[in-house]
């Protein structure tokens, strides 16, 4: 994790402030490998591990390695400090069994993905994304989609850009060498390790998190992407709130996410039973409702469609633009605005 993230984060508890603790600074004093964070408010602490910080909420942590992770840590932390640290824990664990959250099984999965797979290929092609040498189509799909995405966060150098549900992290990736600041961010640390494994050293801001429960600071991102991410969450009103109190005025959340028949493909069909994750479209009406009574205008969606010379003058009905679209996706852009 490099320093200049705690700009950005904050306890998903609370939003407090965190301070961290580390032994020492890697890569010339600019980055953390392993160390603590600590609410300033709350006093929760979670972990930095292998570069990255784990900011779930206490009903999504896993408390056990995180308690041996926290001993092993040799951070010589004072004995009084510690004990507080312990009743915190205690603390923690109990409050997590009174939170309510219906999509905890959901998310529960896609922390745990690694265990339900039985394909040895299965995350192959993290190692190489966008890239899929054994799939030229979906890979050209992915990158068409990422281009015509892009540029409707209207980003400028060095902007901060949340990528929501980022995965192996390619499009967190591109954005950070495209010269913005992107903040990767996903609840499964599987897909994140893969994208390290990938990058090597120059790696872009990653998070541990649930969307649900972000821990970014208000008011402090200039756009945010869900690239293919927005349908996996179980509460997407809660997390629209989220990505209002965040986002800067004036800067687009942009989705690229599939419609509403994707539930029903066959694929979507088969990850819902096979690993137990959320398979859920959308349409811009159940948009328009996920932004309701927000600080945000009206969503609109934009399509990318092929036209030849001699289409041209052809009204644009509803089955013209499905018929001719360039892209596999729907593509949805929301403004925030400063007032409602
Ligand atoms: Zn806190």
């Amino acid at each position: 994790m490099r320093k200049t993230l705690l700009n950005y984060i904050c306890c998903p508890f609370c939003h407090g402030t965190l301070d961290c603790m580390t032994r020492g600074y890697e890569n010339g004093g600019k980055s953390i490998q392993e160390g603590l964070l600590i609410c300033q408010k709350c006093k929760r602490w979670f972990p930095v591990r292998n570069y990255i910080p784990e900011l779930l909420p206490d009903h999504l942590r896993n408390w056990e390695t995180d308690e041996k992770f926290l001993y092993s840590l040799d951070l010589n932390i004072e004995k009084k400090i510690l004990k507080k640290i312990k009743k915190k824990i205690k603390h923690c664990r109990k409050n997590a069994l009174k939170i309510k959250d219906s999509g905890v099984s959901y998310k529960k999965s896609e922390i745990s993905i690694k265990k339900k797979v039985s394909d040895p290929n299965f995350f192959g092609p993290g190692y190489f994304s966008p890239f899929n040498p054994g799939n030229t189509d979906f890979t050209m799909q992915l990158i068409r989609r990422f281009g015509n995405a892009v540029p409707l966060l209207n980003p400028k150098q060095h902007d901060i850009i949340l990528d929501v549900g980022c995965g192996y992290s390619w499009t967190t990736e591109w954005l950070m060498k495209m010269g913005t600041e992107p903040i990767g961010i996903d609840i499964c640390r599987t897909y994140l390790d893969i994208g390290i494994e990938r990058m090597g050293k120059n790696i872009p801001h990653l998070i541990l998190a649930d969307t649900e429960n972000l821990p970014v600071k208000k008011k402090c991102v200039d756009a945010i992407l869900c690239y293919d991410a927005f349908h996996h969450i179980p509460d997407r009103k809660k997390t629209m709130g989220h990505f209002n109190r965040t986002l800067k005025i004036n800067g687009n959340i942009v989705l690229t996410e599939p419609g509403l028949d994707h539930e029903a493909a066959a694929p979507s069909q088969e990850a819902m039973k096979k690993y137990g994750i959320l398979e859920k479209g959308m349409s811009l009406s159940e948009v328009k409702d996920y932004c309701e009574n927000l600080t945000l205008l009206k969503p609109q969606q934009y399509f990318i469609i092929k036209v030849t010379s001699s289409e041209q003058e052809k009204i644009l009905t509803p089955q013209y633009i499905h018929s001719h679209s360039f892209i596999d996706t729907q593509l949805f852009v929301i403004k925030k605005i400063s007032k409602p």
